[in-house]
């Protein structure tokens, strides 16, 4: 099978737990945020939590937001 629907899964990823590359930096930013703040981010994206623990490239560009915005915050 294939096709737009195919093209689609493929790029965003699965649907399943994994929320892939594309939705995971499209969230990123208010994922790091809701961490920083105490919140769990983890229960609010879980399939973007499942991806960070699986895709070291979005690890790292996790981590480069927290330090950014950790900076911002010391202002
Ligand atoms: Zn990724």
């Amino acid at each position: 099978m294939s096709g737009p629907q195919e093209l689609l899964r493929r790029v965003l990823g699965p649907a399943g737990d994994d929320a892939g590359c594309e939705r995971t930096l499209e969230v990123l930013d208010e994922y790091v945020e809701h961490e920083l703040a105490g919140r769990s981010a983890a229960a609010l994206y879980p399939d973007v939590a499942t991806h960070l623990a699986a895709c070291p490239d979005c690890g790292q560009d996790r981590d480069a937001l927290v330090e950014l915005v950790r900076l911002r915050e010391m202002g």
